[in-house]
């Protein structure tokens, strides 16, 4: 998804902007595999300008259309080649929920349904699942069991070790209270609210002594987004508006989240409000008011490692946010940051790695020969999902490297 101010407000707009120039070709991970026209950016674009022409009909059936859908990951590598920024993951994303294609492997939806409607239902399954692997019981999924399960053994075996949640933990922090006067309002990931919090306590060191607002039970509409359900989309991202304005009131208060997804997201509340012109309004000010981590992480000393960004996430890439990032760690690694040319293959966006689990491998083996070749060391991720997914591999192929989310560059040495 590509920020408000490119964002084209119709899809077949945003696909009349392609000029089939072929510079985004190369920046694709499912292309670089199939080397087929069909499974490149610009393919999918045409697939989807012949079917809105109704040049070419679509019936469910119709495998090669469904497999080069199915294929892009949603990672938005080639809006970030494209130098008309068309958002070729969105559009991708658009025509699978109108074909009913599915978007997520059963099991996830169900939980990302259970998320964005029943977040109590959501809370218990999740601690429930938790209770499970901590007592190994996930174990018995071996790799060839039931291929709609085949998702949760992948989980399993890609998620850090289970953890208190956030909610447990922080009534040992001093973010337990809500402050009189906050400075800043932090919007910890799913993955920091559930899986790892460590994570939102180390983004939280990078406020320093700000009195910050900790928003872990709000919702940003992603998931219903991802759901296709409009209503409780816009109904979410109403509320948070909402709640945000009251909050800061003339202040408009910083409003800062770790995950890369509701990142991009947020800033393209305007885009969801388009056809409410007032909602539309107060959604602009809010984006511009939107950070992604990076921002607040301060530059420290330089390490002596071989180092790289891996940028993978989905949906969309901000270019601005991705060189800041850059900036970052080069500033922490001077010399021994590398830019990543591995990035030729990114580790699968989160929606790839669960619905096509031997794809995902094939591509992270990819990025796991280039780490090695170029002897990097660590790679870090801008998503937590990324980290884990990436991590896994590299402990089994390459285990001299590793990865992280880049909030740990914030980390005291007791947070990792
Ligand atoms: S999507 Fe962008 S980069 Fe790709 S062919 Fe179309 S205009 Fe060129
Ligand atoms: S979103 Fe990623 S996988 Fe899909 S077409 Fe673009 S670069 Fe390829």
């Amino acid at each position: 998804m590509p920020t408000a101010t490119t964002q084209p407000q119709t899809l077949s707009g945003s696909v009349a902007r392609c000029t089939r120039c072929n510079a985004c070709v190369q920046s694709c991970p499912s292309y670089l595999l199939h080397k087929e026209e069909t499974f490149s950016p610009r393919g999918r674009v045409q697939i989807l300008r012949l079917l809105l022409d109704r040049k070419l009909k679509y019936t469910p059936h119709q495998t090669p259309i469904n497999q080069t859908m199915q294929d892009c990951i949603l990672c938005g590598r080639c809006t970030l080649a494209c130098a008309g920024q068309v958002p070729v993951a969105h559009q991708v994303l658009a025509l699978k929920k109108a074909v009913s294609l599915p978007v997520l492997p059963f099991p996830c939806k169900t939980f990302l349904a259970w998320h964005a409607r029943h977040p109590r239902w959501f809370d218990f399954a999740v601690r429930f699942i938790q209770r499970l692997r901590a007592w190994h019981l996930f174990a018995v999924f071996g790799e060839n069991m039931i291929p709609l399960l085949r998702p949760i053994a992948h989980l399993h075996r890609i998620l850090p070790a289970p953890k208190q949640n956030l909610r447990q933990l922080l009534p040992k922090t001093r973010f337990h209270q809500a402050p009189k006067k906050p400075e800043i309002i932090f919007f910890p990931s799913l993955e920091a609210r559930y899986i790892d919090p460590t994570l939102a306590l180390t983004a939280l060191d990078c406020f320093g002594n700000k009195e910050v607002l900790l928003w872990p039970e709000m919702h940003s509409g992603l998931a219903a987004y991802l759901l296709d359900d409009e209503k409780l989309c816009l109904q979410q991202a109403k509320r948070l508006l909402t709640a945000w304005e009251k909050t800061g009131g003339k202040k408009k208060l910083p409003f800062v989240t770790d995950s890369w997804e509701v990142f991009a997201f947020l800033k393209n509340y305007p885009f969801l409000f388009a056809r409410l012109p007032g909602w539309e309004k107060r959604a602009r000010i809010f984006a511009g008011r939107v950070h992604f981590i990076t921002d607040f992480i301060k530059a420290k000393k330089s390490y002596p490692q071989k180092t790289a960004l891996d940028f993978s996430g989905l949906l969309s890439l901000p270019k601005e946010t991705i060189f800041s990032a850059q900036k970052i760690l080069k500033t922490h690694f001077g010399k021994n940051f590398v830019e990543c040319e591995y990035s030729r293959f990114p580790v699968p966006a989160e929606i790839a790695a669960l619905s096509h689990v031997s794809q995902a491998e094939k591509m992270i083996l990819e990025s796991v020969k280039q780490i090695a070749s170029k002897q990097i060391k660590q790679v870090f991720c801008l998503s937590a999902w990324a980290a884990w997914e990436l991590n896994y591999a590299l402990q089994k192929h390459y285990p001299c490297a590793q990865a992280k989310n880049i909030v740990y560059l914030q980390a005291k040495n007791d947070r990792i």
